[in-house]
Protein backbone atom coordinates (compact mmCIF):
# COMPACT_ATOMS: atom_id res chain seq x y z
CA UNK A 1 0.00 0.00 0.00
CA UNK A 2 1.13 3.49 -1.21
CA UNK A 3 2.18 5.50 2.02
CA UNK A 4 -0.95 8.04 1.23
CA UNK A 5 -2.73 4.94 1.39
CA UNK A 6 -1.49 3.82 4.66
CA UNK A 7 -2.00 7.11 6.57
CA UNK A 8 -5.56 7.42 5.42
CA UNK A 9 -5.99 3.47 6.53
CA UNK A 10 -5.19 4.08 9.70
CA UNK A 11 -6.94 7.28 9.70
CA UNK A 12 -10.20 4.72 8.38
CA UNK A 13 -9.45 1.80 8.49
CA UNK A 14 -10.52 -0.82 5.42
CA UNK A 15 -13.86 -2.68 6.58
CA UNK A 16 -15.70 -4.26 3.72
CA UNK A 17 -17.93 -7.38 4.11
CA UNK A 18 -17.54 -10.77 2.29
CA UNK A 19 -20.85 -10.12 0.55
CA UNK A 20 -19.58 -7.11 -1.29
CA UNK A 21 -16.35 -8.56 -2.04
CA UNK A 22 -17.55 -11.31 -4.14
CA UNK A 23 -19.68 -8.97 -6.22
CA UNK A 24 -15.85 -6.89 -7.14
CA UNK A 25 -14.21 -8.18 -10.02
CA UNK A 26 -11.05 -9.50 -9.45
CA UNK A 27 -8.16 -8.52 -11.01
CA UNK A 28 -9.55 -5.23 -12.30
CA UNK A 29 -8.11 -2.52 -10.48
CA UNK A 30 -10.07 0.12 -11.82
CA UNK A 31 -13.86 -1.57 -10.75
CA UNK A 32 -16.20 0.82 -9.36
CA UNK A 33 -16.56 -1.28 -6.00
CA UNK A 34 -13.16 -1.69 -5.29
CA UNK A 35 -12.72 2.05 -5.89
CA UNK A 36 -14.84 3.21 -3.19
CA UNK A 37 -13.27 0.86 -0.96
CA UNK A 38 -9.65 0.79 -1.23
CA UNK A 39 -7.95 3.22 0.13
CA UNK A 40 -5.74 5.55 -2.71
CA UNK A 41 -2.77 6.94 -2.08
CA UNK A 42 -4.22 10.32 -2.82
CA UNK A 43 -6.00 10.49 0.67
CA UNK A 44 -2.92 12.35 2.08
CA UNK A 45 -3.28 15.29 -0.39
CA UNK A 46 -5.57 17.82 1.87
CA UNK A 47 -6.53 20.82 -1.19
CA UNK A 48 -7.95 24.01 0.00
CA UNK A 49 -11.81 23.19 1.12
CA UNK A 50 -11.78 19.94 2.25
CA UNK A 51 -12.36 19.46 5.67
CA UNK A 52 -12.95 17.15 8.83
CA UNK A 53 -16.88 18.36 8.85
CA UNK A 54 -17.07 19.40 5.42
CA UNK A 55 -21.15 20.09 6.32
CA UNK A 56 -21.07 21.67 9.64
CA UNK A 57 -22.56 18.75 11.17
CA UNK A 58 -21.09 19.44 14.58
CA UNK A 59 -23.31 23.35 14.36
CA UNK A 60 -27.01 21.59 14.28
CA UNK A 61 -26.76 18.96 16.97
CA UNK A 62 -29.54 19.90 19.43
CA UNK A 63 -28.13 17.77 22.06
CA UNK A 64 -25.11 14.50 21.82
CA UNK A 65 -26.28 12.08 18.97
CA UNK A 66 -29.70 14.11 17.69
CA UNK A 67 -29.51 16.61 15.33
CA UNK A 68 -32.22 19.30 13.08
CA UNK A 69 -31.63 20.63 9.93
CA UNK A 70 -34.57 20.79 8.47
CA UNK A 71 -38.15 21.78 9.75
CA UNK A 72 -39.89 19.01 11.21
CA UNK A 73 -37.21 16.65 11.29
CA UNK A 74 -34.58 15.35 12.90
CA UNK A 75 -31.95 12.90 12.96
CA UNK A 76 -30.91 10.25 15.35
CA UNK A 77 -27.39 9.38 15.10
CA UNK A 78 -27.77 5.96 16.44
CA UNK A 79 -23.95 4.11 16.03
CA UNK A 80 -20.60 5.34 14.58
CA UNK A 81 -20.46 2.29 13.24
CA UNK A 82 -20.85 0.84 9.50
CA UNK A 83 -20.77 -2.19 7.58
CA UNK A 84 -17.83 -0.92 5.17
CA UNK A 85 -15.94 2.16 4.79
CA UNK A 86 -16.66 3.99 2.17
CA UNK A 87 -13.43 6.65 1.38
CA UNK A 88 -15.56 9.32 0.63
CA UNK A 89 -17.58 9.37 3.35
CA UNK A 90 -18.44 12.66 4.52
CA UNK A 91 -18.56 11.65 8.10
CA UNK A 92 -14.78 9.87 8.42
CA UNK A 93 -13.98 11.84 10.90
CA UNK A 94 -16.83 12.52 12.67
CA UNK A 95 -16.55 12.38 16.63
CA UNK A 96 -18.59 9.53 17.19
CA UNK A 97 -16.77 8.72 20.64
CA UNK A 98 -18.49 11.84 21.35
CA UNK A 99 -21.55 11.17 20.33
CA UNK A 100 -21.80 7.40 22.04
CA UNK A 101 -24.82 4.98 21.27
CA UNK A 102 -25.40 4.30 24.99
CA UNK A 103 -29.19 3.83 26.19
CA UNK A 104 -28.85 7.06 28.13
CA UNK A 105 -27.93 9.01 24.86
CA UNK A 106 -31.10 7.70 23.18
CA UNK A 107 -33.58 8.22 26.04
CA UNK A 108 -32.72 11.93 26.29
CA UNK A 109 -32.98 12.16 22.54
CA UNK A 110 -36.42 10.17 22.48
CA UNK A 111 -37.66 13.00 25.70
CA UNK A 112 -36.34 15.96 23.48
CA UNK A 113 -38.39 14.72 20.25
CA UNK A 114 -41.59 14.36 22.71
CA UNK A 115 -40.87 17.83 23.60
CA UNK A 116 -40.79 19.27 20.41
CA UNK A 117 -44.68 18.74 19.02
CA UNK A 118 -43.16 20.41 15.42
CA UNK A 119 -41.04 17.29 14.34
CA UNK A 120 -43.15 14.64 12.63
CA UNK A 121 -40.46 12.17 10.87
CA UNK A 122 -37.21 10.89 12.88
CA UNK A 123 -34.60 9.88 10.59
CA UNK A 124 -32.14 7.35 11.95
CA UNK A 125 -28.81 7.59 10.78
CA UNK A 126 -24.87 6.79 11.79
CA UNK A 127 -22.84 5.03 10.96
CA UNK A 128 -25.56 2.95 9.88
CA UNK A 129 -28.36 2.45 11.98
CA UNK A 130 -28.74 -1.12 10.82
CA UNK A 131 -25.61 -2.50 12.92
CA UNK A 132 -27.75 -1.92 15.64
CA UNK A 133 -29.30 -5.18 17.00
CA UNK A 134 -33.18 -5.66 15.79
CA UNK A 135 -34.32 -5.90 20.24
CA UNK A 136 -32.89 -2.06 20.41
CA UNK A 137 -34.06 -0.94 17.42
CA UNK A 138 -37.76 -2.65 18.16
CA UNK A 139 -37.12 -0.99 21.96
CA UNK A 140 -36.52 2.54 20.12
CA UNK A 141 -39.52 2.38 17.19
CA UNK A 142 -41.75 1.47 19.97
CA UNK A 143 -40.74 4.95 21.89
CA UNK A 144 -40.99 6.62 19.16
CA UNK A 145 -44.73 5.54 18.24
CA UNK A 146 -45.89 6.31 21.24
CA UNK A 147 -45.03 10.12 20.51
CA UNK A 148 -48.27 11.45 19.10
CA UNK A 149 -46.65 14.10 16.99
CA UNK A 150 -44.35 11.63 15.15
CA UNK A 151 -45.88 9.88 11.43
CA UNK A 152 -42.55 8.73 10.04
CA UNK A 153 -39.61 6.74 10.65
CA UNK A 154 -37.23 7.06 8.39
CA UNK A 155 -33.55 4.91 8.04
CA UNK A 156 -30.64 6.27 6.13
CA UNK A 157 -28.62 2.54 5.65
CA UNK A 158 -26.57 0.91 3.24
CA UNK A 159 -26.83 -2.34 4.50
CA UNK A 160 -29.31 -3.95 2.46
CA UNK A 161 -26.90 -2.96 -0.15
CA UNK A 162 -23.84 -4.29 1.64
CA UNK A 163 -25.26 -7.07 3.46
CA UNK A 164 -28.31 -8.03 1.92
CA UNK A 165 -29.68 -11.11 4.20
CA UNK A 166 -29.32 -8.35 7.04
CA UNK A 167 -33.14 -7.81 5.85
CA UNK A 168 -34.57 -10.58 8.07
CA UNK A 169 -38.06 -11.39 9.50
CA UNK A 170 -37.24 -9.51 13.31
CA UNK A 171 -36.11 -6.42 10.87
CA UNK A 172 -39.25 -6.26 8.98
CA UNK A 173 -41.62 -6.89 11.99
CA UNK A 174 -40.53 -3.81 13.99
CA UNK A 175 -39.93 -1.73 11.41
CA UNK A 176 -43.50 -3.17 9.49
CA UNK A 177 -45.92 -3.63 12.57
CA UNK A 178 -45.22 0.40 14.12
CA UNK A 179 -47.78 2.83 13.16
CA UNK A 180 -45.48 5.21 12.05
CA UNK A 181 -44.81 5.14 7.99
CA UNK A 182 -41.71 3.37 7.52
CA UNK A 183 -39.31 5.78 5.05
CA UNK A 184 -35.80 3.23 3.76
CA UNK A 185 -33.84 5.25 2.13
CA UNK A 186 -30.14 3.16 0.77
CA UNK A 187 -27.21 4.07 -0.95
CA UNK A 188 -26.35 2.33 -3.77
CA UNK A 189 -23.86 4.29 -6.26
CA UNK A 190 -23.12 1.40 -9.19
CA UNK A 191 -25.34 -0.76 -10.83
CA UNK A 192 -23.23 -3.75 -9.90
CA UNK A 193 -23.72 -3.58 -6.67
CA UNK A 194 -26.88 -4.45 -7.38
CA UNK A 195 -26.76 -8.16 -7.47
CA UNK A 196 -29.38 -10.85 -6.82
CA UNK A 197 -29.61 -11.30 -3.47
CA UNK A 198 -29.99 -7.11 -3.09
CA UNK A 199 -32.63 -7.65 -5.06
CA UNK A 200 -34.48 -9.71 -2.71
CA UNK A 201 -33.68 -7.37 -0.27
CA UNK A 202 -35.28 -4.68 -1.53
CA UNK A 203 -38.28 -7.07 -2.61
CA UNK A 204 -38.87 -7.93 0.69
CA UNK A 205 -38.65 -4.51 1.98
CA UNK A 206 -41.15 -3.43 -1.09
CA UNK A 207 -43.67 -6.18 -0.13
CA UNK A 208 -44.40 -5.17 3.64
CA UNK A 209 -45.05 -1.70 2.39
CA UNK A 210 -41.38 0.20 2.83
CA UNK A 211 -41.41 3.40 0.86
CA UNK A 212 -38.12 2.70 -0.63
CA UNK A 213 -35.11 5.48 -2.06
CA UNK A 214 -31.97 5.95 -2.85
CA UNK A 215 -28.89 8.29 -2.71
CA UNK A 216 -26.20 7.86 -4.68
CA UNK A 217 -22.61 10.13 -4.23
CA UNK A 218 -21.50 10.95 -7.87
CA UNK A 219 -17.80 10.06 -7.66
CA UNK A 220 -15.07 10.53 -10.07
CA UNK A 221 -13.84 6.80 -11.57
CA UNK A 222 -17.00 5.36 -10.09
CA UNK A 223 -20.06 6.41 -11.73
CA UNK A 224 -19.24 9.58 -13.47
CA UNK A 225 -20.43 8.64 -16.92
CA UNK A 226 -23.96 9.01 -18.60
CA UNK A 227 -23.87 5.20 -18.99
CA UNK A 228 -23.17 3.96 -15.55
CA UNK A 229 -25.74 6.54 -13.78
CA UNK A 230 -28.12 5.48 -16.53
CA UNK A 231 -27.90 1.54 -15.47
CA UNK A 232 -27.78 2.22 -11.62
CA UNK A 233 -30.75 4.70 -12.00
CA UNK A 234 -33.04 1.86 -14.29
CA UNK A 235 -31.84 -1.26 -12.34
CA UNK A 236 -33.01 0.78 -9.00
CA UNK A 237 -36.64 1.32 -10.73
CA UNK A 238 -36.53 -2.32 -11.55
CA UNK A 239 -35.87 -3.35 -7.76
CA UNK A 240 -38.41 -0.98 -6.52
CA UNK A 241 -36.27 1.76 -5.64
CA UNK A 242 -36.76 5.40 -6.63
CA UNK A 243 -34.27 7.06 -7.88
CA UNK A 244 -34.06 9.99 -4.88
CA UNK A 245 -30.56 12.18 -4.56
CA UNK A 246 -27.52 12.25 -6.28
CA UNK A 247 -24.88 14.39 -4.20
CA UNK A 248 -22.46 16.53 -5.46
CA UNK A 249 -19.27 15.05 -3.09
CA UNK A 250 -18.95 16.12 0.32
CA UNK A 251 -15.74 18.53 0.49
CA UNK A 252 -13.96 15.96 3.16
CA UNK A 253 -10.75 15.89 4.06
CA UNK A 254 -8.76 12.25 2.54
CA UNK A 255 -11.49 11.93 -0.52
CA UNK A 256 -10.84 15.21 -3.25
CA UNK A 257 -9.76 12.69 -5.46
CA UNK A 258 -12.99 11.72 -6.12
CA UNK A 259 -14.42 15.08 -6.40
CA UNK A 260 -16.19 15.82 -10.26
CA UNK A 261 -16.45 19.23 -11.70
CA UNK A 262 -20.36 20.20 -10.93
CA UNK A 263 -20.25 21.42 -14.89
CA UNK A 264 -19.76 17.88 -16.12
CA UNK A 265 -22.67 16.48 -12.94
CA UNK A 266 -24.79 18.81 -14.52
CA UNK A 267 -24.21 17.45 -18.37
CA UNK A 268 -24.75 13.91 -17.18
CA UNK A 269 -28.22 15.00 -15.58
CA UNK A 270 -29.19 16.69 -18.65
CA UNK A 271 -28.20 13.64 -20.96
CA UNK A 272 -30.39 11.35 -18.09
CA UNK A 273 -33.45 13.59 -18.76
CA UNK A 274 -32.76 12.84 -22.32
CA UNK A 275 -32.52 9.36 -22.39
CA UNK A 276 -34.64 8.31 -19.13
CA UNK A 277 -38.42 8.43 -17.88
CA UNK A 278 -38.78 11.90 -15.34
CA UNK A 279 -39.23 9.21 -12.76
CA UNK A 280 -35.67 7.30 -12.98
CA UNK A 281 -33.42 10.97 -12.80
CA UNK A 282 -32.51 11.70 -8.95
CA UNK A 283 -32.21 15.51 -8.26
CA UNK A 284 -29.09 16.53 -8.47
CA UNK A 285 -28.01 18.32 -5.02
CA UNK A 286 -25.63 19.64 -2.46
CA UNK A 287 -25.02 20.35 0.92
CA UNK A 288 -24.17 23.81 1.44
CA UNK A 289 -21.97 24.26 4.66
CA UNK A 290 -24.09 26.46 7.03
CA UNK A 291 -27.23 26.38 4.77
CA UNK A 292 -30.08 24.29 6.47
CA UNK A 293 -31.46 22.56 3.38
CA UNK A 294 -29.65 20.78 0.65
CA UNK A 295 -29.37 22.99 -2.57
CA UNK A 296 -30.43 21.22 -6.18
CA UNK A 297 -27.72 22.20 -8.42
CA UNK A 298 -28.60 20.22 -11.37
S1 LIG B 1 -22.15 3.48 4.74
FE1 LIG B 1 -22.56 5.69 4.72
S2 LIG B 1 -21.96 6.43 6.77
FE2 LIG B 1 -21.03 4.37 6.45
S3 LIG B 1 -18.98 4.75 5.63
FE3 LIG B 1 -20.35 4.48 3.86
S4 LIG B 1 -21.02 6.56 3.34
FE4 LIG B 1 -20.18 6.64 5.42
Amino acid sequence: MASGAAEGASDFPVFVPPSYLRRIEPGNPADPLLLQVWPAAAEADSPAGFTDDPVEDASFALRPGLLQKYAGRALMVVTGVCAIHCRYCFRRHFPYDETPPSERVWDAAVEALREDATIEEIILSGGDPLTVTDPRLARLAEQFAEIPHLRRLRIHTRLPVMIPSRINDELLSWLTETRLTPVMVIHANHAQELDDEVAAALRRLKEAGVLLLNQAVLLRGVNDTVDAQADLNLRLIDLGVTPYYLHQLDRVRGAAHFEVNIERGREIIAELRRRLPGYAVPQYVQEQPGVAHKVVIG
